[in-house]
């Protein structure tokens, strides 16, 4: 079993190892002496794993209930969440009770927050079934839900107790979501190891999947160790994501994924910066001909003025300016703080 350590304030283990799932009850209670654990889950991931996570609780001794929700970002709303704490309460969870998070990023966000939130915080733990969720939501404690005026606007910070990552659950997910993760993954190569950038180019990733997972989780960790409340460092994270954020609203968060977004985020900004000077040339072929690998677009029809439109727009509390990530070179990034009125003559190339 790999196990990632993770050093924040309430430091945690991260484990990864196929066929983990059907130990977990093992596993989490090795960290908790808790009395009940509310699985929570969506209809789609607790169809096929909420039997096996909960049979496995209970070979443990723990009281187990299980709260699914309907799949997908509608749900991901304050409602659900208030329907999650009636759910526990009539369950008569306690302080030293245990939430555990099954499913991907939606889940996870929701469930953290529910339990750093219910009774004034009680624990968690992770157990990550999207390529997404394993690689970018396991490590940094962000917890959240969406209101109407935007994603993620309410949430909170709060670490698991444990991070419980079964590669096998990928067997069963959609390929688009694999590629959906596959971004992310790309970017933990553009932004800090090229040797991993260059596994992903010369492997199949799928096939090595246990090591790759391993090396991006530890890669966040070591970016988010040296900065929990993302001020600095953190920063090198959101690759792609400024205008591949950008572009999700464009499309209104519906016509593409998250990862598809951030593919063309990468590729598009990597071929201003190149164009600029600061980017070793060679780089935004080689981003692109990757995406395209794990079939990531690498364009799109929205043009770059309409792109840094929206990006001004959005990031206007920021005070005029936005830190865009760029790559001296594949596998070395940093951060260049630019006004906002720069943005679209910088990626307009
Ligand atoms: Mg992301």
């Amino acid at each position: 079993m790999k196990i990632v350590k993770v050093d924040t304030n309430t430091p945690y283990d991260i484990l990864i190892e196929r066929g983990l799932v059907h130990n977990c009850g093992e596993l989490i209670r090795g960290v908790s002496n808790a009395g009940k654990i509310t699985v929570i889950t969506d209809s789609n991931v607790g169809a096929v794993y909420a039997d096996t996570v909960v049979n496995s609780l209970k070979a443990e001794g723990f009281d187990v209930s299980v709260f699914t929700f309907p799949a997908g970002e509608k749900s991901k709303n304050l409602g659900t969440i208030a329907d999650m704490y009636s759910h526990m309460a009539d369950f008569r969870m306690s302080r030293g009770d245990l939430v555990v998070a099954l499913g991907g990023g939606v889940t996870g966000d929701m469930a953290g927050f529910a339990a750093a939130s219910y009774m004034r915080g009680i624990n968690f733990v992770q157990i990550p079934t999207s390529l997404l969720a394993q690689v970018d939501s396991s490590v940094g404690g962000k917890t959240g839900v969406d209101i109407a005026q935007g994603k993620n606007l309410v949430g909170a910070f709060h670490q698991p107790l444990l991070v419980i990552i079964d590669p096998d659950t990928l067997n069963t997910l959609p390929e688009y979501y694999i590629n959906d993760g596959m971004a992310e993954v790309i970017k933990y190569g553009c932004i800090k190891d090229e040797k991993l950038f260059e596994t992903l180019e010369q492997e199949n990733a799928l096939d090595i999947i246990d090591d790759v997972i391993e090396q991006c989780v530890s890669i966040k960790r070591d970016v988010v160790n040296r900065d929990e409340k993302e001020s600095g460092e953190r920063m090198l994270l959101n690759f792609g994501h400024t205008l591949g954020h950008s572009l999700e609203k464009i499309y209104n968060f519906d016509g593409l994924s998250h990862g598809q977004a951030v593919a063309i985020g990468m590729v598009m900004i990597t071929r201003a910066s190149e164009a600029a000077g600061i980017t070793e040339k060679g780089a935004t072929e080689r981003i692109a001909a990757l995406c395209k690998k794990y079939n990531l677009p690498v364009s799109d029809k929205a043009g770059t003025k309409e792109i840094a439109e929206v990006c001004a727009s959005d990031k206007k509390a920021g005070g005029g300016s936005v830190n865009l990530v760029l790559l001296n070179k594949i596998g070395d990034s940093f951060t260049k703080k630019t006004p906002l009125c720069e943005v679209e003559n910088f990626i307009n190339v």
